[in-house]
């Protein structure tokens, strides 16, 4: 009975939320939370099992061979009772009752070892099941478009991951066992009380198909509050991840907003009590009438029973009623936990469901069927009258690209400048397809990027930002992701060249030195010398510079731009600048502006022109 104080009493989806805002998000996010409605669920979470045929066919087995020697020791009683304590000649019979108890413990350590037996192959299906379906929607989640990225919250991302999958978890684990033992269990007990008397049973059964119609609706209402609270999980894991992060710990602590942030914790995890708690209360009502149904059962059969002894039933003696009495109670325990499951099964799909719509995720970027790999040889660049538009630019706003034609040979070296917001790192990032053109093409080696494999591309491109990357590891582990097997001394000399060795060796620690989260354990100069070292032990054809000093003191973009110079020695280079100075020796320079390549020449030519180009070099010259 103590499970039935433990379950869910319906509370109306709606639950008080105490939230007073008609803010849009909060109105987009009420929008989102019912369960994504993803046709042939039920299919394909039966789908996840397939791998795992022959293990749920020997857990059937072991359930079915569990279940029939359960009947046995309340048989081998009576064998104890009839020939052992009191055969027919009065005496104790001592042998046949140590075999009968012999059998009897037999039976039980059996049982227990088929047991453990079960718990071991449903753990292992289940967290496998589990396993698979994390891997794969972080597989999935990988092969999506940077836009993706950029439109969704890291911690709702994150937390889809974490949570959800993690949800599902107990229900993969322990549903199969719970579910055949005890369907058994239940079956073996109305057989045995139809044998007894059918009528009785049929008194005893009547309403359990209201019952299950209760708790299809109870486990409808369950859904949608599970729904609603992984929502809340998710929020508060962005919040979490947004608000506990570097970059976030730093801004709170420079606005003096602490307080807002845990304000803002507070509200969502105050959400997430309420949502908790309403869900452990939904089906407590529901379960209470259960019991309340299950256990007056005896007692009405008394009443049946005689009502059926007056009308002239014969078979019903003392010891059939107490017999289907002891039976019916005993289905008490199994039903109740079928039921429980039943509403686990149906609360967890609200979770898979979540599951399957990112796993349904499409990356907008592919490769074509036809893809081939970036051909040998020098790689030229090249854009034929690109158009760009951001898929959520506003209806109507001019196009962040457009018309813009450039011819880069292999090896050479081009500055890209032009005021903030002209469009310059849009066109970086059409080189490698983190964004695909709207219209025109961009080619690498001769062929349109669309038309290449991706990993042949990136494979040829090396990409240092105004904000470079490491991970919270030693310096050795964020060179190598560039290459995993590049050998020390090809550390040293692709640091070298970036001109930080120096710097890495002053280090105790040397190259293995932790550059702690996002590298704030290093100074800004140091971190991009690190990411073109980085670069230069990849070895590309073609690099992208994206204003890869501007967010350096003079003195460090003085030794950044040596090392870049250094690394741009042979390759194709396209490097954007918010500073002239940076480029003025390139082959070519082109000005973006409002997203038109509007000129383009050596830094003498533009000069003379007295265009866009010497208004900005005069504006950064005095
Ligand atoms: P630049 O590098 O020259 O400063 P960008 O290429 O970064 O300019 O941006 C060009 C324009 O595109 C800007 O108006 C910017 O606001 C817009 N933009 C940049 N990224 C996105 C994005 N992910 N979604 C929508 N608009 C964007």
């Amino acid at each position: 009975m103590g499970e039935l104080a433990s379950m869910g009493g319906a509370r109306g989806p709606g639950g008080p939320r105490n939230r007073v805002s008609g803010s849009d998000e909060d109105a987009q996010r009420r929008a989102n939370e019912d369960a994504p409605v993803i046709p042939g669920l039920g299919r394909r979470i039966a789908a996840l099992f397939r791998p795992h045929r022959r293990g749920l066919v020997a857990v059937v087995a072991l359930v079915l061979v569990g279940a029939g020697l359960s009947v046995v020791p309340p048989l081998l009683v009576q064998e104890a009772f009839d020939v052992g304590l009191f055969p027919a000649d009065g005496r104790v019979d001592l042998r046949a009752l140590a075999v009968i108890v012999g059998v009897m413990i037999a039976v039980f350590v059996v049982s227990a070892g088929l047991s453990v037996a079960q718990t071991r192959l449903t753990a292992g299906i289940g967290n496998s099941v589990m396993g698979s379906l994390r891997v794969q929607l972080f597989e999935r989640l990988q092969s999506m478009e940077l836009g993706f990225f950029t439109r969704t919250k890291t911690g709702v991302i994150q937390s889809r991951l974490q949570n959800d999958v993690g949800g599902v978890a107990g229900v993969l684990t322990n549903s199969v066992q719970n579910i055949l033992g005890n369907t058994v269990t239940v079956i073996a007990a109305i057989v045995a009380m139809l044998l007894i008397n059918w009528q009785l049973t049929l008194v005893a059964v009547v309403l359990m198909p209201g019952l299950v119609l209760v708790q299809r609706r109870v486990g409808r209402v369950r859904a949608r509050i599970a729904t609603r609270t992984q929502e809340s999980l998710s929020e508060m894991t962005s919040i979490t991840q947004e608000a506990l992060s570097i970059s976030g710990v730093l801004l709170a602590k420079s606005f003096n907003r602490q307080a807002r942030e845990v304000a803002r914790y507070q509200d969502e995890n105050g959400r997430q009590v309420r949502l908790q708690v309403q869900q452990a209360m939904s089906g407590q009502w529901f379960f209470a009438l259960v019991n309340v149904f299950l256990s007056s059962i005896p007692a009405v059969i008394y009443l049946v029973a005689g009502w059926l002894i007056t009308g002239g039933a014969t078979d019903i003696t003392a010891g059939a009623i107490v017999a289907f009495t002891t039976v019916q109670s005993r289905l008490l325990f199994p039903l109740v936990s079928l039921m429980r499951v039943a509403l686990d099964v149906q609360t967890s799909q609200a979770l898979f469901a979540r599951i399957f719509e990112y796993l349904d995720l499409t990356p907008s970027i592919v490769d074509a069927d036809d893809a081939v790999d970036v051909p040998e040889g020098p790689a030229s660049v090249v854009f034929r009258d690109v158009e760009f538009r951001y898929p959520d630019a506003a209806p109507g706003a001019a196009a962040t690209l457009s018309g813009v034609s450039v011819d880069i040979e292999p090896g050479s070296f081009v500055g890209v400048v032009g005021p903030s917001g002209a469009g310059k790192t849009t066109i970086s990032a059409l080189i490698p397809r983190f964004q695909d053109v709207t219209a025109g093409a961009v080619e690498v080696g001769g062929v349109d990027v669309r038309k290449l494999t991706q990993s042949s591309l990136i494979d040829r491109i090396g990409l240092v930002s105004q904000e470079s990357y490491l991970f919270h590891a030693s310096i050795a582990d964020n060179l190598r992701y560039a290459r995993p097997d590049a050998s020390g001394e090809e550390l040293v000399a692709a640091c070298t060249a970036a001109n930080i060795h120096d710097t890495i060796s002053s280090f105790p620690d040397g190259y293995d030195t932790l550059v702690g989260e996002r590298g704030y354990r290093l100074s800004g100069g140091e971190k991009q010398r690190l990411a073109i070292a980085r670069v230069l032990l990849k070895d590309p054809e073609i690099l992208l510079l994206d204003e890869a000093t501007s967010a350096l003191d003079s003195i460090s973009e003085r030794i950044v731009q040596r090392a870049l110079d250094t690394a741009s020695h042979g390759r194709t280079t396209i490097a954007i600048a918010h500073r002239l100075s940076t480029v003025q020796h390139a082959d070519r320079i082109l000005v973006i502006d409002a997203g038109r390549l509007v000129e383009s020449g050596t830094h003498p030519e533009l000069l003379a022109r007295g265009g866009v180009y010497s208004r900005l070099f005069s504006e950064q010259n005095g």
